[in-house]
């Protein structure tokens, strides 16, 4: 089969939109964007014939440019984005999709998948990270939802992944962090949704730790599970230190919100009804500095970590941003999926901006300073992860998951293929 058809060189928008991603702009020797399953392994043949290193592309949204390659084959699925309602409340989305296309497709319906907060963050991606958003604490992750995945397998051949087709690969697919094949289209079980109760209260960020403690009383530990929120400290833009959280509750009595009112002095609120479609946001990546990313679950925000964050948060030039869990996320068996760190409490992302310019002397500090946030993690995150160093992806997954990955990796892909990602080793 000719892949003439979905072969892109440099010089078209095509190509210029497939090598720009979240992190930059790449240099790929092609892009190939394929229209169907039949595509991708036409499209696969071909890279592994010329020898040229691999990525695969849904959103481009991962924070290091892994879904972009300089002089390699770019595999962007951005033409793969159908949203196709099955009936029952299934959903098939293509892995090119958006989630914010995914939730404008699904809100005419009444339905919902537990996503993320952002419109251009890709479907492929997302899914095999684990997926946290506004309704992950009600409803859980991402992969929590998924039915089954079509994936186009190293071996060149497209098969079903479910429970009861390639049940190891659908285990693993289900927070292995894109590593096993490429998934053409996900089935998800959505859920009953229309409007939430969405929007931000500003607070005063004069005292972090009394905050940090309110938030996680009100906000976690004494929460209903309607509640998710997220809590970001931001970096002082000359106007002062202040807090900003995000509340998404789904549900019609709007009374659990009124705790989070008490833990801290309310700047402004703007709390309203919206249609769930229409608390996802556009995010732009921060220009002319170079951020440091790092993230943590944690199991819990304790004393010694609230320390932690507020001493590293004082030091300036750094936005933190913590993430309710628990609820339907620490309700599945941790060893359902391939995300296992289930009984996070929250999930704490944090970037220092240094100067575009940088040394590695002030890289290095800047990773000093979040270690003293991150090694008090139970694990990290693969949405979030920015940095691909062996112990940072050991950080992905408990040891006894990351020997089942490995596992499905030797049945599925034995010559790592697919190893630009936060690879797991056959
Ligand atoms: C601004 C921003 C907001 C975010 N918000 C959230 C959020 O609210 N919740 C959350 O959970 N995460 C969030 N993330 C993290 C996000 O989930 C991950 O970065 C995710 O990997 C992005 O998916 P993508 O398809 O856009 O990325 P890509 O860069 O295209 O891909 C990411 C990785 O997955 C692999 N991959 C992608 N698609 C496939 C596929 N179909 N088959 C096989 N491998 C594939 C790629 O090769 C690459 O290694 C956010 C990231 C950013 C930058």
């Amino acid at each position: 089969m000719t892949i003439d058809h979905v072969t892109f060189r440099p010089g078209t928008p095509e190509y210029d939109a497939a090598r720009t991603t979240f992190a930059g702009t790449a240099t790929p020797a092609l892009v190939l964007r394929p229209t169907s399953a039949a595509d991708v392994v036409a499209a696969l043949d071909h890279a592994r014939s010329a020898g040229l290193p691999l990525a695969v592309r849904s959103g481009g949204h991962n924070v290091l440019g892994l879904g972009a390659v300089d002089d390699g084959v770019v595999l962007d699925l951005s033409r793969l984005d159908a949203v196709e309602l099955l009936g029952e409340g299934r959903v098939r989305i293509g892995a090119g999709a958006t989630w914010g296309a995914a939730a404008a497709a699904l809100a005419p319906h009444g339905l919902a998948v537990s996503s993320g907060d952002t419109t251009s963050v890709g479907v492929g991606g997302l899914s095999q990270a684990g997926g946290i958003g506004w309704l992950v604490r009600k409803h859980g992750l991402t992969v929590d939802h998924l039915l089954a995945a079509e994936v186009v397998t190293a071996a060149g051949q497209v098969v079903r992944a479910s429970a009861t087709d390639n049940a190891d690969l659908f285990w693993a697919v289900r927070g292995g962090a894109g590593n096993f094949g490429v998934v053409t289209a996900f089935e998800f079980q959505a859920h009953p949704v229309t409007t939430v109760h969405f929007g931000t209260i500003t607070f005063a960020a004069d005292d972090v730790a009394q905050l940090l403690k309110g938030w996680t009383a009100a906000a976690i530990t004494n929460a209903s599970d309607d509640l998710t929120t997220m809590l970001v400290l931001m970096p002082d833009f000359g106007s002062g230190r202040t807090a900003l959280l995000y509340v998404c509750l789904d549900s019609d009595d709007p009374s659990p919100i009124d705790a989070l009112r008490t833990i801290g002095t309310v700047l402004t609120e703007d709390v309203r009804e919206l249609r769930y479609a229409d608390t996802l946001e556009e995010a732009h990546p921060p220009e002319g500095v170079l951020p440091v990313i790092g993230n943590a679950l944690v199991g819990s925000v304790d004393e010694p970590l609230i320390d932690a964050i507020a001493t590293a948060y004082a030091g300036g030039g750094r936005v933190v941003f913590l993430r309710s869990l628990g609820g339907a996320v620490a309700r599945v068996d941790r060893t359902a999926t391939a995300f296992a760190h289930r009984d996070a409490e929250a999930l704490v992302v944090s970037a220092a901006f240094l100067p575009i310019d940088a040394t590695d002397n002030q890289v290095a500090e800047a990773r000093g300073v979040w270690r003293t946030i991150g090694d008090q993690g139970i694990g990290a995150y693969a949405g979030f992860l920015g940095s691909d160093s062996d112990e940072d992806i050991a950080a992905l997954w408990p040891a006894d998951t990351y020997a089942r990955l490995r596992e499905v990796k030797r049945a599925w892909d034995p010559d790592n293929v697919f190893r630009r990602n936060f690879n797991v080793r056959p």
